[in-house]
C-alpha cells in the first residue's frame, strides 16, 4: 500500500492519520493540477466564483508547477496536523482506544467523505478528493504561504460528526428508512405517488443528520446565522416537491434545490443547522448563559432571553447569534444526538414554544410535515385522475 502516516497518543489514546495514495499517482495528480489551474486561469477571466476554489487569480499571475512529491508531504503533513489539533480540542470524537482516521485520495471533484459501510469504532474512513487537497492545502501555502484552517477545520468537524452519529448507531436514514421507502416504490408501477414522498423523508431526516453535522462545524465561528429568507425558501421548494410526478425531476430538483447542491441558506444543510441553533438558544435560556444577537453590523442584545425574537424574526432576512458558550453548545449537541426525524422536529419545536416563536417562523413542524406528505399523495392522485379522465378513463383507487 502506498500511504503516509503517523501516530499520537491524546488522553491516552492511540490516533493514528492515514494518507492512502493508492488511486492517487503521480499521473492523476497531474490531470487535477492542471485542471487546478485551468479553472484558476479562467477564473481571472469570467470572475466566476464557486466556494471551495480558493480565489488564487488575484494574487498569482504564473502558476508554477507543483511536484507530486510536494504534494504528497504537504497534503500528509498539513492535513494530519488539523487532525490531531482538532481531536485534541474536541477528544470527544475518539470513540475507541484506538482510532485510525484514513482518508483514501480519489479522483473526483473537490469532494471529502465519510464512507459509513467500511467506518467502525477504531477506524474512520474518507474519501478525499486530491483535488481538495490541492485546494484547500497545497496550492495555498505552495504559492501564498498560507492555509485557511478554519476552513479545514469546518470540512472536518462535519465529516466526524456523520463518524460519530454512525457509530453510535444514529444514521437512521441509511440503516433503515431509505431501504423502506424504496421497497414500497418498487412494489407500485407508478413511482408518482411515492417519489416525492421519498424525497420528502430524506430530507426531514438531513435536517437532523446534515444540520446537527453543519451545526458542530461553526462550533468555532464567531457569528452563527438565522437566515429567514433561506427557511421560507427550503419551505417554498418542499412544496414545489410535492407536484413533481417524476422519479428523476424529482431526484434533480431535490439534489440541485434541496439537498447537498444546495449550500446556500435554502438548503436542508443550513435550515437543519438553524433548527440546532434554536435548540442551543433554549439551552442558554435555561442556564441564564448570555449570547449576542447582531442585525446589520449592530449589536442589538445582550443576554440569555430576548422577549421579541419572534418579531425580530418576522421582520429581518438575516439575524446573527454570537458568543453562545462552548456549554451550552455542547449541552444542545446532547439533547439532539439521539434524536431522529420525527423527534428532532418535536425537540425542535418544544424549544422553539418556550421560546416564544410562533408557527410561521419555524423551519418545519410535525404538522406542516404532514400536511407535505398528505399534500404530496393528493397532488399524484389527482394527476393521475386527470390523466385517466382526459381521455375517459376511470381512475380507481
Ligand atoms: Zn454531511
Amino acid at each position: 500500500m502506498d500511504e503516509k502516516g503517523r501516530f499520537e497518543y491524546i488522553n491516552g489514546k492511540k490516533v493514528g492519520v492515514i494518507l492512502n495514495f493508492d488511486l492517487y499517482p503521480e499521473k492523476v495528480y497531474k490531470e487535477d493540477f492542471e485542471r487546478f489551474v485551468n479553472y484558476q486561469k479562467k477564473l481571472s477571466l469570467t470572475g466566476e466564483v464557486w466556494e471551495t476554489y480558493f480565489k488564487f487569480y488575484k494574487q498569482i499571475k504564473e502558476f508554477k508547477e507543483i511536484p507530486y512529491g510536494i504534494f504528497r508531504d504537504y497534503s500528509f503533513s498539513f492535513f494530519s496536523k488539523i487532525v490531531f489539533e482538532l481531536l485534541k480540542n474536541n477528544p470527544g470524537f475518539i470513540v475507541s482506544n484506538s482510532l485510525n482516521i484514513q482518508i483514501k485520495l480519489i479522483q473526483e471533484e473537490d469532494t471529502f467523505q465519510y464512507r459509513d459501510k467500511v467506518s467502525d469504532a477504531e477506524n474512520a474512513c474518507f474519501y478525499g478528493a486530491g483535488s481538495w487537497f490541492i485546494q484547500l492545502i497545497v496550492a495555498p501555502f505552495f504559492y501564498l504561504k498560507h492555509i485557511d484552517f478554519n476552513y479545514i477545520m469546518r470540512f472536518l468537524l462535519h465529516e466526524l460528526t456523520h463518524f460519530i452519529d454512525h457509530n453510535e448507531g444514529k444514521l437512521l436514514w441509511e440503516k433503515r428508512y431509505k431501504y423502506k421507502l424504496g421497497e414500497l416504490m418498487k412494489n407500485t408501477r407508478d413511482y408518482s405517488l411515492y417519489s416525492p414522498l421519498f424525497f420528502l423523508y430524506y430530507s426531514m431526516f438531513n435536517l437532523r443528520e446534515e444540520g446537527l453535522a453543519d451545526f458542530v462545524a461553526r462550533m468555532n465561528s464567531p457569528m452563527i446565522e438565522i437566515n429567514m429568507g433561506g427557511i421560507k425558501e427550503y419551505n417554498k421548494n418542499l412544496d414545489k416537491l410535492t407536484k413533481l410526478t417524476n422519479l428523476e425531476e424529482c431526484r434533480n430538483f431535490y439534489e440541485k434545490d434541496i439537498g447537498w447542491n444546495n449550500l446556500t441558506p435554502s438548503g436542508e444543510f443550513a435550515n437543519g443547522r438553524f433548527m440546532c441553533l434554536f435548540i442551543a438558544l433554549y439551552v442558554a435560556k435555561r442556564r441564564k448563559s448570555p449570547y449576542y444577537i447582531n442585525l446589520e453590523g449592530k449589536n442589538i442584545f445582550n443576554g440569555y432571553q430576548f422577549k421579541n425574537l419572534d418579531k425580530l424574526l418576522s421582520s429581518n432576512r438575516v439575524i446573527f447569534i454570537s458568543n453562545l458558550s462552548k456549554d451550552v453548545i455542547n449541552e444542545a449537541i446532547t439533547y439532539i444526538r439521539p434524536t431522529a426525524h420525527y423527534y428532532f422536529i418535536r425537540l425542535y419545536e418544544g424549544c422553539c414554544k418556550n421560546l416564544g416563536i410562533s408557527d410561521k417562523n419555524r423551519v418545519m413542524t410535525e404538522k406542516r410535515f404532514y400536511k407535505l406528505k398528505k399534500q404530496a399523495i393528493a397532488y399524484a392522485k389527482s394527476e393521475r385522475k386527470g390523466r385517466l379522465g382526459k381521455e375517459g378513463f376511470r381512475y380507481i383507487e
